[in-house]
C-alpha cells in the first residue's frame, strides 16, 4: 500500500502530499509561465532563422511553410503571454498548446522526409518534460497523445522498416520522457516547498502563529499601494496593564495571555483581514475595503468584550482588558506607518479613559 501511495504522490503531486502541492501550485504555474515566455522568444528566433535559411538554401526549402507557421504561432503566443495572468489556468493551457504545436511541427517536417528517422520528434519527447512543473500525469497525457498521433500518421507515410524503428524509439523515449518529467518535477517542487516554509517562518509570530511585524507592514503597504484599494480600517490593540499581569502571575501566564489573545483574534477575523502581533502585547487588525466607522467601533467593542470573556487569567474573577484605537483609510495615505500613527494615538486616548475601551482617530 505504501508503495502505491508513493507512486500516486509522485505521479499526481510531484512527490509531496496533496495539501502541500495545492499550496504551492500557483507558484509552479508562475514559474512555468516565466520559463515558457522566454522559450517562446527562443522559438520565434529559431523559426525566424530557419525561415530565413529556407529562403536561401534549397535543402530546407521544403519546410519553409512550416517554419513560417512556427514563427507566426510563436509571435501570437508571445502576445498572449502579455495578456494572460501568470497564475491562470489559461496560461498553462497555452503552454500545453505550444507543446502540441511543436510535436505537430515535428510530425510535419517528418512527412517531408519519410525515409529519415523521427529525430526532431524524439528530441522534443526528451526536452519538453524538463520544462513543465505540473502534475506528471498531464505530461504523460501530452506525450502519449503526441506519440500516438505520430505513430498512427507515420504508419501510412513511412516505409515499414523505418516505421518499426520509430515505433521502438518513440515508445522507449515516451517512457523516458515521462520519467524525466517526474524527476524534474519532484526536484523543482521541493524548492518551492522549501521557499514557502522559509517565507512562512519569516512572516509568522512564533508565539501566536499570527503575522509578525514585518509581514503586517509588507501586507498592509502592498494593499495601500494598490491603486484599486481606497478603503480600510486599521485597529491597533494593546493589553491594559500587561506588565502587572507579568508581575503578579509571572511571565509564563503573561505569555499564555498573549497566546490566548492571538488565538481569539485569529478565530474572530477569518475573512481576509490582515491580523498580526506587532510586538509585546500590541496587535494589529486591518479590515480591507471597510468604510463604515460606526460598524468598526461596534466590532471593536464586541472584540474588547469577547477578550474579557474568553482570555482567562488564573484568578477567575479577574478579566483581561484591552484598548483599541481605530483609524480609517480613505485612499490618502500611501504608507502603513501614517495610518498606524493615527490608530496608535486613538488607542492611547482609550488608555486614558477607564470608561471607554475604543476610540477612533479624530484629526
Ligand atoms: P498599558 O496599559 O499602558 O499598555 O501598560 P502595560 O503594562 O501593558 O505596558 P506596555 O503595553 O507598555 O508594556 C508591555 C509589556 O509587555 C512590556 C514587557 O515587559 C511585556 N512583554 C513584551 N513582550 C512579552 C512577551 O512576549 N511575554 C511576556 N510575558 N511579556 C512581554
Ligand atoms: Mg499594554
Amino acid at each position: 500500500m505504501n508503495v502505491l501511495k508513493t507512486i500516486r504522490n509522485y505521479y499526481f503531486y510531484c512527490g509531496i502530499e496533496k495539501d502541500e502541492y495545492n499550496a504551492i501550485k500557483k507558484e509552479a504555474y508562475i514559474s512555468n509561465f516565466e520559463v515558457w515566455r522566454i522559450l517562446h522568444f527562443l522559438m520565434a528566433t529559431v523559426f525566424c532563422v530557419l525561415y530565413a535559411i529556407s529562403l536561401q538554401n534549397s535543402l530546407v526549402e521544403i519546410n519553409r511553410t512550416f517554419y513560417l507557421t512556427g514563427l507566426v504561432y510563436s509571435v501570437v503566443a508571445i502576445m498572449l503571454f502579455f495578456i494572460l495572468r501568470k497564475d491562470s489556468i489559461l496560461a498553462q493551457f497555452l503552454i500545453y498548446a505550444s507543446m502540441s504545436f511543436l510535436f505537430l511541427f515535428a510530425i510535419f517536417i517528418n512527412l517531408n522526409k519519410p525515409d529519415h528517422n523521427a529525430t526532431t520528434f524524439i528530441v522534443f519527447l526528451l526536452v519538453m518534460p524538463m520544462f513543465m512543473i505540473d502534475k506528471p500525469y498531464w505530461m504523460t497525457v501530452e506525450l502519449v497523445a503526441a506519440s500516438t498521433v505520430f505513430l498512427t500518421w507515420m504508419h501510412s507515410v513511412k516505409p515499414l522498416e523505418i516505421w518499426y524503428i520509430d515505433l521502438v524509439n518513440v515508445i522507449v523515449y515516451t517512457i523516458v520522457g515521462c520519467f524525466i518529467n517526474v524527476i524534474a518535477n519532484s526536484l523543482r517542487i521541493r524548492e518551492f516547498v522549501l521557499t514557502r516554509e522559509i517565507r512562512i517562518q519569516r512572516d509568522t509570530d512564533e508565539m501566536t502563529g499570527l503575522r509578525n511585524k514585518g509581514s503586517l507592514t509588507r501586507e498592509i503597504n502592498s494593499f495601500l499601494e494598490d491603486k484599486n484599494s481606497n478603503k480600510g480600517m486599521l485597529f491597533v490593540l494593546d493589553v491594559d496593564h500587561f506588565k502587572s499581569i507579568n508581575d503578579v502571575y509571572g511571565h509564563d501566564v503573561g505569555d499564555d495571555v498573549i497566546i490566548q489573545l492571538g488565538k481569539y483574534l485569529g478565530s474572530k477575523f477569518t475573512k481576509g483581514e490582515i491580523v498580526g502581533r506587532f510586538g509585546g502585547d500590541e496587535f494589529i487588525i486591518f479590515i480591507k475595503k471597510a468604510d463604515d466607522l460606526d460598524k468598526a467601533v461596534k466590532t471593536a467593542e464586541d472584540l474588547a468584550e469577547g477578550v474579557a470573556d474568553n482570555v482567562k487569567l488564573p484568578d477567575a474573577d479577574k478579566k483581561v482588558s484591552i484598548s483599541i484605537g481605530i483609524a480609517a483609510y480613505n485612499g490618502v495615505e500611501t504608507n502603513y506607518s501614517e495610518i498606524f500613527k493615527k490608530a496608535d494615538m486613538a488607542m492611547y486616548t482609550a488608555k486614558g479613559d477607564p470608561e471607554r475601551r475604543v476610540y477612533t482617530y479624530e484629526p
